[in-house]
C-alpha cells in the first residue's frame, strides 16, 4: 500500500525546532517510499489561530524545501471548513449511543478526575454519563450548555507503533470518556483528527511523542466509525537543556530566530543529526536525507538540544 502521510500543524503561532522535527521525518517518511504528503492546517480553534500563521508555516516549511502534495490553505484542508464532516461523524457516535453531555464546568470537571496521568491529562469520571433525563433537564433550564464526551469501554487497546513500539492503555482507566465536542459547538482534536486522516486517506500519522497517548483512542475511534486505522509514528521531542519540553512560546527556538540564525540546509542538519541520520551537524538538504532514512535511527526517547 502506497504510504500517505500528512503534517498536521495548529497555525498558533511560528514553528519551533520540535515542530521541524516532526515535519521533516513526517516527510521523510512519506518521500523514502515514493508515498504522498497532505498539507493539514489544524485550525478548529479560530480565537488561537490564523491564517497568516498558516501562511508563515507553509513559507517555513518550503524554505526548508519540504513540499507537499495536497492541502495548505485550501478549504477542504482547513479544519473550521469542514465542520459538516465532523458533524456527520458525531451522528453516528449519538446513534451508537457512544456519547453523552457533560455540563461539568471547569473546576467540577477537575473534581471529578482521577490524580492526572503521566501526561499531565486527567481522567474524567464520567460522573454526568448517570445524569438522568430530569438531571439533565434542570442544568438545561439553568442555561448551562453541555459538552459531549465520548463513553470509554472497558478495552485495552494496544497501538504498535512505528518508532516507539507497542503502547497500550485500557481506554476507561487510562484514558476516561473525552471531550468530542465543546461546549461552544466546536468539535474537539480527537474526532476532528480521526475523521480528517480517514477521509483524507492518511495511513501513516506521524507527529511528535506528545501525542502518542491519543493514538488509543483514535485507534478506537476510527474502528467504531467504520474506518481502518492509521499506523501511527511518534517522534522524539526535543527538550531544552533544562529538561523543558520546547513550546511555542520558546521564542529563542522558533522559525522566527532560527531563521536569523542558519541557512536552510544548517537548519536541516541540525534536525538530521537529532533525528539520528547525521552523525554530527553538518549543513544537507532535505532530499539528501531521503536515501539516509529509517525509523531504525530515529531515537526513541526525548533528546536534549543545545543550540549555540
Ligand atoms: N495539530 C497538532 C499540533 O500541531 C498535531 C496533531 C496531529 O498530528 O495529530 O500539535
Amino acid at each position: 500500500m502506497n504510504v500517505r502521510g500528512r503534517f498536521a500543524p495548529t497555525p498558533s503561532g511560528r514553528m519551533h525546532l520540535g515542530n521541524l522535527l516532526a515535519a521533516l521525518l513526517a516527510w521523510l517518511d512519506a518521500r523514502s517510499s515514493g508515498g504522498e504528503l497532505v498539507l493539514r492546517i489544524e485550525d478548529l480553534d479560530t480565537q488561537r489561530t490564523s491564517a497568516e500563521f498558516a501562511q508563515q508555516l507553509m513559507d517555513d516549511l518550503r524554505w526548508l524545501g519540504l513540499d507537499w502534495d495536497e492541502g495548505g490553505l485550501e478549504p477542504d484542508y482547513m479544519q473550521s471548513r469542514r465542520t459538516a464532516y465532523y458533524e456527520e461523524a458525531f451522528h453516528v457516535l449519538e446513534e451508537k449511543g457512544l456519547i453523552y453531555p457533560c455540563y461539568c464546568t471547569r473546576s467540577e470537571r477537575m473534581a471529578a478526575s482521577a490524580p492526572h496521568r503521566d501526561d499531565g491529562a486527567v481522567v474524567y469520571s464520567g460522573k454526568c454519563f448517570h445524569l438522568t433525563e430530569s438531571e439533565r433537564a434542570v442544568l438545561e433550564r439553568q442555561g448551562r450548555r453541555p459538552a459531549w464526551r465520548a463513553r470509554c469501554p472497558d478495552l485495552s487497546v494496544t497501538v504498535e507503533d512505528g518508532n516507539c513500539g507497542t503502547y497500550t492503555e485500557n481506554l476507561a482507566h487510562d484514558c476516561g470518556d473525552f471531550i468530542v465536542r465543546r461546549s461552544d459547538g466546536v468539535f474537539a482534536y480527537q474526532l476532528a483528527v480521526v475523521v480528517d486522516d480517514a477521509l483524507m486517506g492518511v495511513n501513516h500519522v506521524v507527529r511528535g511523542r506528545d501525542l502518542l497517548c491519543s493514538a488509543p483512542r483514535q485507534a478506537w475511534l476510527h474502528e467504531v466509525l467504520g474506518y481502518e486505522p492509521p499506523r501511527f509514528f511518534h517522534t522524539p521531542l526535543l527538550l531544552a537543556p533544562d529538561g523543558r519540553r520546547l513550546a511555542k512560546r520558546d521564542h529563542d527556538l522558533d522559525m522566527g530566530t532560527l531563521r536569523e540564525r542558519y541557512t536552510a540546509e544548517e537548519l536541516t542538519g541540525l534536525l538530521a543529526y537529532y533525528a539520528g541520520l547525521l552523525d554530527k551537524s553538518q549543513s544537507a538538504q532535505a532530499k539528501e536525507l531521503i536515501s539516509l532514512f529509517s525509523w531504525t535511527k530515529v531515537p526513541k526517547n526525548d533528546v536534549v538540544v543545545c543550540t549555540p
